[in-house]
């Protein structure tokens, strides 16, 4: 099941080293996701929501004991977002999460560093979308399974304003560059203005058009 929100990224794509599949992301946790990453990145709130648990003071565990408890998250976050869904940031490293319970957050924002706390085979970022199986009962650790996470807009606020501004550039472009070009398809109105203008203007509008539909999809998808 994908989430009903849509999410932005908890990192910024220049400080992703990589995406490996996690063998623990089964069952509850089969749509979490990791980021490998140094430690110390910083990680932004996915979504608009309130923070509701917060756990940090813990150490990184020496290499023996890392990997005994599977169930372990080290340092985390968990936030409540809108319709019901939770964003949850795992391994974090201790004394760097700056958001208390009860904070409201904005999507972006930054909430902590990442760390390699818990359960964690090298340096990474775990997020998870997660909601109650049975909506019925609070969550916990047994009443709650991963969501797919919606990416649509996956470079966050900023993301969604290049998008808007591409796909402008791409509006104008194509029609424009279309009008210019093609006086007989346009009509007499658009076409009688068109015929006294060389064809690189059409030319040049209809080239914005391209590279704008070219990053506007880029962005988007
Ligand atoms: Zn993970």
């Amino acid at each position: 099941m994908k989430s009903t929100n849509s999410y932005g990224k908890p990192l910024e794509e220049k400080y992703i080293l990589g995406r490996p599949e996690s063998p623990l992301h089964k069952g509850r946790l089969k749509y979490a996701e990791d980021y490998l990453c140094k430690r110390g990145t910083p990680t932004k709130a996915m979504a608009d929501g309130i923070v509701i648990k917060v756990v940090d003071g813990k150490y990184e565990k020496s290499d023996e004991e890392r990997l005994k408890d599977e169930d372990d998250p080290g340092n985390n976050i968990l936030i409540q977002h809108a319709n019901g869904e939770y964003t949850h940031y795992a391994h974090l490293q201790k004394g760097s999460i700056i958001v208390k319970k009860g904070d409201r957050v904005k999507e972006d924002q930054e909430i902590a560093l990442t760390g390699h706390t818990g359960y964690s085979i090298e340096p990474h970022l775990h997020v998870s979308v997660i909601e109650c199986q049975d909506k019925n009962k609070p969550l916990s650790l047994s009443n709650f399974r991963s969501l797919k996470i919606n990416h649509e807009n996956n470079s966050g606020k900023s993301g969604k304003l290049e998008s808007l501004v591409f796909g402008t550039i791409a509006l104008i472009g194509i029609v424009g560059g279309l009008s210019f070009l093609s006086p007989n398809i346009t009509g007499n109105v658009l076409g009688g203005i068109a015929q006294n203008t060389s064809n690189w203007v059409g030319g040049i509008l209809f080239i914005f058009g391209l590279v704008g539909s070219f990053y506007y999809f880029k962005k988007k998808y």
